[in-house]
């Protein structure tokens, strides 16, 4: 672990920095950044956290979206949150391609961890979907469900973890 470092938390995109869209950000300009999520991801850096996104975009899988406007709309996300982010791990299959990297498969995180070494079950991983949950425990972090996306109704089946009303509230109580 660097010097002065805290360790990482671990991001879910579409939900917890981003508005969720029902049919899948494809567009550059339908990308609506959370209220709050860049102050908050600049309070978790300034309190020593370094972020990691973990993406599901199944999008790219279906034909919906390409690989070069992934990429110019994850450049915005970071833009927005004032280069804050310092890696991205994405899965871009269908649930039917049967891949390990697609959450609740937990490869993305294992691709992480190998390669910024943090302890799982110190690091936070803030969502808002039940298959973001279900990998974050399967991988022994700690979930922390945030109540933008599809946070609320995905609370109802997780009466056991920690809740959140959004990322900055979560931001505001790690990195005060
Ligand atoms: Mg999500
Ligand atoms: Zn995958």
């Amino acid at each position: 672990m660097l010097e002065g470092s805290n360790g990482f938390v671990l991001l879910d995109r579409d939900g917890v920095i981003n508005v969720d869209r029902p049919d899948s950000l494809t567009r550059l300009e339908d990308l609506a950044i959370q209220p709050g999520a860049a102050e908050a991801a600049e309070m978790l850096v300034a309190g020593g956290y370094s972020l990691l996104v973990i993406t599901n975009q199944a999008a790219v899988g279906r034909g919906d979206l390409d690989l070069g406007t992934l990429e110019t709309i994850n450049a915005a996300v970071e833009k927005e949150l004032d280069g804050a982010i310092t890696d991205w791990f994405i899965c871009p299959h269908l649930s039917d391609d049967g891949c390990e990297c697609r959450k609740p498969g937990t490869l993305l995180l294992e691709q992480a961890q190998k390669k910024y070494g943090f302890d799982p079950s110190a690091t936070w991983f803030v969502a808002d979907a039940g298959r973001d949950v279900e990998a974050a425990l399967r991988f022994g972090c700690r979930p922390a469900l945030v109540r933008t996306g599809k946070g609320r109704a995905t609370e109802k089946d997780y009466p056991n973890i920690d809740v959140w009303d959004d990322l900055i509230s979560f931001a505001r109580w790690l990195a005060p």
